[in-house]
């Protein structure tokens, strides 16, 4: 076996919305592998924050602040990549957002955020990441980052849900149009982890302890729990490896 399978030096890997959370822990994991790693997020500041950390800690990193619901900032943000010779082999989508609220209660443009951020951006990130991976005839790594609710509902949080269960389905339909193209696609379904999106839920005693019973493994994730997960889909070890979702949850999914 290659000691190279999980080595990805020389490779530059884009994962949106990574200033914090697993996107940040994403970023962190696949720079140690020997990836260039570019941060996203909606606040230039946050993102230069983010990025000093990393380079602290003596990884090459670039700063890509743009909205991953914005089409024309999408674009700009790769045309402006593509001017500064920085070419993604790896894309991770990850930015997402929560909201949680009965449907009865929910408007139209509350569900329409939800569904851009979680969902759209996959499809507006992955086109620009996938038109010049294509070009460039090298292949890639593409990683969507699902949920729990890719497979299962919980109340309070359709939109959420709904766009969950999309990432599932458009991993495939890349699947079908890129894999010929040496591009995989995956997706990780992270179980609850300790976030600034769940410190809300960490934070209620009744719904922190529903996590510890509920998850056989008795505890929250933590973003490193991520790591070795995104480092496989994005490295060679899994160029076989197309369209699945593997849940990364402590075992909450597998058991009632
Ligand atoms: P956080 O809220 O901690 O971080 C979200 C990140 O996304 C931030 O960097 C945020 O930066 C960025 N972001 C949000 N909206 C946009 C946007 N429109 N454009 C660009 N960047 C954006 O969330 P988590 O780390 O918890 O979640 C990350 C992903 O993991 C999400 O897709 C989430 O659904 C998924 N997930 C999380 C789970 C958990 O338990 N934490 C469980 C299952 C899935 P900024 O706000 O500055 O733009």
């Amino acid at each position: 076996m290659s000691v190279n399978l999980f080595d990805l030096s020389g490779r530059t890997a884009l994962v949106t919305g990574s200033t914090r959370g697993l996107g940040n822990g994403f970023a962190e994991g696949l720079a140690a592998a020997g990836a260039a790693v570019v941060l996203n997020g909606r606040d230039p500041a946050a993102v230069s924050a983010a990025a000093a950390s990393l380079r602290d800690k003596g990884h090459t990193v670039y700063e890509a602040p743009f909205d991953v619901t914005s089409e024309a900032a999408v674009e700009q943000a790769f045309a402006d990549l593509d001017a500064a010779g920085v070419a993604v082999d790896i894309l991770v989508n990850n930015a997402g957002i929560q909201l949680r609220k009965p449907m009865v209660e929910l408007s139209l443009a509350e569900w329409q955020k939800v569904i851009d951020t979680n969902l759209t951006s996959a499809f507006l990130v992955g086109r620009e990441a996938a038109r010049r991976m294509i070009a460039r005839g090298r292949g890639g790594k593409i990683i969507n980052i699902g949920s729990l609710t890719s497979e299962v509902a919980r109340a309070t949080v359709a939109p959420y849900t709904a766009a969950k269960g999309g990432i599932k389905l458009l991993t495939r339909a890349m699947t079908a149009e890129w894999a010929e193209q040496g591009i995989t696609v995956n997706a990780i379904g992270p179980g609850y982890i300790v976030t600034e999106m769940t410190q809300p839920l960490v934070d209620t005693p009744s719904f922190d302890n529903w996590v510890k019973q509920r998850t056989p493994a008795r505890r929250w994730g933590r973003p490193a729990d991520l790591a070795g997960t995104v480092v496989y889909l994005a490295a060679p070890a899994s160029d076989f490896v197309n369209g699945q979702i593997i849940y990364v949850d402590g075992g909450m999914l597998s058991v009632l």
